[in-house]
């Protein structure tokens, strides 16, 4: 049912519910609380701990009315107290809270305790009746936006429990008895609804190892390639041409790799394997390994990467790497237009080139290959699955390679990802020194210049980093604003080029051209850069509003840097330093291990951690945890392989709602940001 139909609900209501995510009855109802504010344990006033979000139990003595203040703003306020103190209730915009009250009578309240030790003052807060408490102790906390409270929420909810006939239940009962799992009504209600934590925990217990199950289902769905013979069995390649052609020796990480790749690429079943390896250990090169390797046997090969300007960078080494080997490269992204795309489609069809390289344009329907056998993706963690199988799909199950800088615990790789292989880079390019990196804040900026200005000045280049294009509400660093205002009159002789994500493809590129070969200083740029990136005579990266990100978007954005000879530099810029953005930040200036940073992440869960869908790819997770459920996870996968053994379609009757939730929760997964 949709949600606009919902009593209660209406167009506008529906617009913001939209917003959520939220479109029918069931996404309602699979929209779950975020936390639970319990009303069971009030404290008297003055027992209350001051600016912390707490219930306090308090009767109401007396009301005065409203009367509007500065900015046309409504003010009204209660007196309220028990036999420890007394309690002022002020409501701004909210006259209908203190109409509410009624005098006399004893109700809990929610929110943060404010005011003096002798005058105590809650803002705002959120009411409860004695009774209604008592009937419902925990109340929902719903993931909020703006114009959606979490009472409303709740409100919607309720109705949609007495709208929606029957709820179905996807698992089969053989697998609740199993593992004591709540039905899922009972779930839902209890999710919603509970009456004690007791209820909270069987509802998430059934809810995550049902979220678990429709994601391993899903993924063994999207492969179901288990036993599948590959259409490209190649003979085994001598890499020795390939080594001796490179203006350098490979590292052992990397001849390693590629002998473990052909090895793959000589089975008869299809290879599947990830290719992880720290910012800057080479796996471009491994992978132009394995495009060797089938090119001698006849095949061709396809590589995908995130971003135009990635895919641009790669066509170009890789040409340059094996053209002389007598590879033919083409490039295919969005901006191949018109004639030029007509020849390479042309080409790629007739086999005249050995390699593609491109976004996810390669995946269009237009695109036919004469012989693939080995697909590549880069920096797989901005793809989701559903991209990789349509990549394999563009061939009789081609042989499979992902490369990604992100380190997964092998055996959490092996349960997200199944039965793929890993082979690891573990070791840097000879040469290479740590960049060093600092944390500052902007007081410090104007000297921090006079730095960059040093590197340039012996000339080397630099990368500045911002969050955002446009100016937000807050005070975010704008990169055009501070690429008029702060970087050209502090670089006033220097070339300072521009770079974002609402360029033009062609404007991109001509901009990371003209970095390339120096003809610019420095780069401004957004995140734009954050993979992949390549231009060894950079040495110095600095990123403003650096509290933003994720530690390993940091270690990532800082790989830019440290590519050629000499030392490279991070300056990591941040106003906004909370004890623990500092210690998050302070972490990275003292190591450089891609590896250890993921594990500091993972502890600390920052911003766009590690677990965050972007980071591997996987559907996002309403309830489920892959790190914390871990446990779960592995019952699921066992519940999932028996039961795709047995009914490999999940086809018949009593699998249908399995194979609906995976699919729903695969059915996002298209998403490439
Ligand atoms: P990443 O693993 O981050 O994708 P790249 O493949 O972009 O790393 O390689 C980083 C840089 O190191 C490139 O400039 C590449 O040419 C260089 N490089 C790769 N392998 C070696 C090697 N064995 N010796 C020296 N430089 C290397
Ligand atoms: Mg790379």
């Amino acid at each position: 049912m949709d949600i606009r139909y919902l009593k209660g609900v209406g167009e506008k209501r529906a617009a913001q519910l939209t917003r959520l995510g939220i479109r029918t009855v069931d996404d309602l109802l699979g929209f779950y609380p975020r936390d639970y504010v319990d009303y069971s344990h009030p404290y008297p006033v003055a027992g209350a701990p001051y600016d912390v979000k707490c219930v306090v139990r308090a009767t109401v003595y007396g009301k005065n009315g409203g009367a509007r203040i500065r900015g046309g703003r409504q003010m009204a306020k209660a007196t309220a107290g028990d036999d420890t103190a007394g309690l002022i209730l002020t409501y701004f915009n909210n006259p209908y809270a203190l109409q509410k009250l009624e005098v006399g009578r004893e109700y809990l309240f929610f929110g943060k305790v404010g005011g003096t030790f002798t005058a105590r003052e809650m803002v705002n807060p959120v009411m409860l009746t004695v009774e209604s408490a008592a009937a419902s102790p925990l109340v929902p906390v719903y993931p909020q936006t703006e114009g959606v409270s979490s009472a409303y929420l709740a409100k919607c909810v309720r109705a949609a429990f007495a709208a929606a006939p029957d709820i179905e239940e996807p698992l089969p009962a053989a697998l609740i008895e199993k593992y004591r799992l709540c039905g899922k009504a009972e779930a839902l209600q209890k999710i919603h609804f509970p009456q004690s934590r007791q209820d909270v925990q069987a509802a998430r217990r059934r809810l995550i190892f049902e979220e678990l199950l429709a994601l391993q289902l899903g993924l063994l769905l999207l492969r179901g390639r288990e036993a599948a013979h590959t259409g490209a069995p190649m003979r085994p390649a001598d890499l020795s041409p390939f080594w001796n052609a490179l203006p350098f020796a490979p590292t052992g990480a990397q001849r390693r790799a590629a002998q473990e790749i052909l090895a793959d690429l000589g089975k008869k079943t299809p290879m599947n394997r990830l290719l992880q390896g720290d910012v800057g250990s080479g796996k471009t090169l491994v992978a132009a390994a394995g495009v060797y390797a089938a090119a001698q046997s006849g095949y061709q090969s396809v590589l995908m990467a995130p971003t135009e300007i990635l895919a641009a960078q790669h066509a170009d080494t890789l040409d340059r790497l094996l053209a002389p080997l007598g590879i033919r490269v083409a490039l295919l992204t969005g901006s191949v237009k018109g004639a030029a795309k007509k020849a390479a489609l042309r080409a790629i069809a007739a086999g005249e080139v050995e390699l593609v390289v491109g976004t996810h344009a390669v995946l269009s329907a237009g695109v036919e290959f004469a012989r693939l056998g080995f697909a590549v993706t880069d920096e797989q963690h901005r793809f989701g699955v559903r991209q990789r199988s349509l990549l394999a799909a563009k061939a009789d199950h081609p042989h499979l390679l992902v490369m990604s800088a992100t380190p997964i615990p092998r055996t959490l790789g092996l349960l997200m990802f199944g039965d793929l292989d890993i082979s690891v880079l573990d070791e840097l390019p000879p040469g290479r020194t740590p960049v060093k990196t600092y944390a500052i804040t902007g007081k410090k900026r104007a000297d921090m210049y006079g730095f960059v200005r040093r590197q340039l000045a012996a000339g080397r280049q630099a990368y500045i980093v911002c969050p955002v294009i446009d100016e937000g509400e807050n005070d975010m660093q704008a990169v055009t604003t501070y690429y008029t205002d702060v970087a050209q009159p502090l670089l006033e002789h220097y070339r300072v080029g521009l770079m974002h994500g609402r360029l033009k493809a062609a404007e991109k590129a001509a901009v990371m051209d003209a970095f390339k070969a120096g003809a610019l200083d420095v780069l401004v740029s957004t995140t734009v850069i954050e993979v992949g990136v390549d231009v060894p005579n950079a040495n110095i990266i600095v990123i403003e509003n650096a509290e933003r990100y994720g530690l390993s978007a940091l270690h990532q954005l800082r790989g830019r840097v440290g590519r050629g000879k000499g030392e490279a530099y991070c300056v990591l810029i941040s106003d906004h330093a909370t004890d623990a953005v500092k210690k998050r930040l302070s972490f990275l200036c003292h190591t450089n291990d891609g590896f250890e940073i993921a594990k500091f992440d993972l502890e600390t869960r920052g911003p766009g951690d590690f677990f965050g869908s972007r980071q591997h790819g996987l559907p996002t997770l309403r309830i489920a945890d892959l790190m914390a459920d871990s446990r779960a996870l592995y019952a699921a996968q066992k519940e999932a392989l028996a039961l795709v053994g047995a009914d490999p379609a999940l086809r018949s009757p009593g699998n249908a709602g399995l194979r609906r939730l995976a699919e729903e929760l695969f059915s996002g997964d298209t998403a490439l940001n």
